[in-house]
């Protein structure tokens, strides 16, 4: 897996400098894609090609070789082997650079090469369409902004810097003719994607500029180790199964002192069957009472901000409990539910959704229906009655499987599922009297 950060924006917001700070002190590797636009139309200005000749450009793309290459955080521009990280900087290519991007043969082929350059790296890339185009999934969108002049300032500094004779006046022509030209191409045009943070660095110094970006990397690299630690199941090991029973039975005692709890009518759940239960929810004590009182494994489905608390996070992997989305189609989340029913294990559902949904009126979830038919499950319903005051009665009141192995379809329909998601919950509300 790889991890992608798209820096994009016009020219001069200061892109490259961050870019390359960034790659250095967060070990990411640097990508230049305006670099590969600039290869293209160094390789047309040696092979006196003009921008009117579209056949010869297109011709041209399969005669040269670009690559990028990072070695101690400095980025060498190869154009056939040969060093060109300079020359590509020059006068004569940046007057054209823009124009020679916009032939739509050039961006396919060069979004290609980028996309191959960055397959399996964790890779910091800049450029224009980055997060609209090349990689519109990217882990983390920043586009760069800044006021056109002061841009230009900074572009005529950097030009007198390197030697390249350009007045002010020139600069910035150059750059408002490039932004023209930019955000009006056919595909990957400049423009802010809908899920970037747009800095605007204008009155910004750079490493102000540079602080920002890392935090947002930082907090994605987070939330994705989070995300990791919440979805990763915790391997079946000799270790795991010892440790579940002795904690299975140690809470099940700490339960047992403050709670006097009664089972009514497991002998509905055979041995190695698979089953889905689905209960009412009144609160988080009655997940804890089926899991820890059914004698049999029972993996629930439950909401993956649970996860957060160090030791809840720990329970969950040990009780095999799946993290769900809320509100997101989880795919990662049904693919685990389903392999829990064909290794006739046993699935906890709450079709509620939430706690005390029923109560609150919300709408019964068809996500514990969906399991059921699309794998033409039996369904255990399961009503919970008590009031969770301290050393009062829990029962856990198991009802008659609903076998949905008749109504089994790869694709339900919503009738079917409301169907079935009402008959769960009738059954449910009958137990819980
Ligand atoms: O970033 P730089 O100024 O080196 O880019 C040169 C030109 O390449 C830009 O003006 C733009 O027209 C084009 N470009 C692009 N898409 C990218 C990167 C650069 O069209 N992703």
């Amino acid at each position: 897996m790889s991890f992608i950060v798209a820096i994009d924006g016009p020219a001069g917001t200061g892109k490259g400098t961050i870019t390359a700070l960034i790659s250095k002190h967060m070990g990411l590797i640097n990508i230049d894609t305006g670099a590969t636009y600039r290869c293209v139309a160094l390789a047309m200005l040696n092979n006196n090609i003009k921008l009117e000749e579209k056949e010869k450009i297109i011709e041209l793309l399969d005669k040269i070789e670009i690559d990028i290459k990072n070695e101690k955080s400095k980025q060498t521009i190869l154009l056939n082997g040969e060093d060109v990280t300079t020359q590509i900087r020059s006068k004569e290519v940046s007057q054209i650079v823009s124009q020679v991007s916009s032939i739509v043969e050039v961006r396919l082929k060069l979004v290609e090469l980028q996309r191959k350059l960055a397959m399996g790296k964790d890779v910091i890339m800049e450029g224009r369409d980055i997060g609209t185009y090349v990689f519109p999934k990217a882990d983390v969108k920043i586009y760069l902004d800044a006021d056109e002049e002061e841009r230009a300032k900074r572009r005529y500094k950097e030009c007198k810097q390197k030697g390249i004779e350009m007045s002010y006046e020139e600069v910035l022509k150059n750059i408002q003719i490039r932004d023209k030209n930019d955000k009006e191409k056919e595909i990957g045009a400049l423009k802010v994607a809908e899920d970037a943070t747009v800095i605007d660095t204008t009155n910004l110094s750079i490493n102000q500029v540079k602080n920002q970006v890392k935090k947002i990397i930082r907090k994605k690299q987070k939330e994705i180790e989070h995300r990791k630690k919440v979805y990763t199941p915790r391997p079946d090991t000799k270790w795991k199964q010892i440790e579940y029973k002795m904690v299975k039975a140690f809470l099940r005692g700490l339960y047992r002192i403050v709670y006097r709890v009664k089972k009514v009518g497991e002998e509905n759940i055979e041995d190695d069957k698979p089953y889905i239960i689905c209960a009412n929810h009144i609160n988080y004590l009655d997940a804890a009472a089926i899991v820890l009182f059914t004698k049999r494994k029972v993996c629930f489905v439950g909401k993956e901000d649970l996860c957060r608390s160090v030791i809840l996070n720990w329970l969950a992997h040990l009780f095999d409990c799946i993290p769900i989305k809320r509100n997101a189609q989880d795919i990662e989340a049904m693919k685990r539910s389903f392999k829990v029913l064909k290794e006739n294990g046993i699935l906890g559902i709450f079709p509620e959704g939430t706690r005390k949904g029923l109560a609150k009126g919300a709408a019964i979830k068809n996500g514990a229906a969906f399991m059921a038919v699309r794998t033409g499950s039996t369904v255990i319903p399961v009503g919970i009655k008590g009031s969770f005051k301290p050393f009062t009665r829990v029962t856990v009141n198991y009802g008659k499987p609903l076998d949905y192995s008749k109504c089994q379809s790869k694709s339900p329909e919503k009738e079917v599922l409301n169907q079935v998601s009402e008959e769960i919950m009738s059954n449910i509300i009958m137990l819980t009297k």
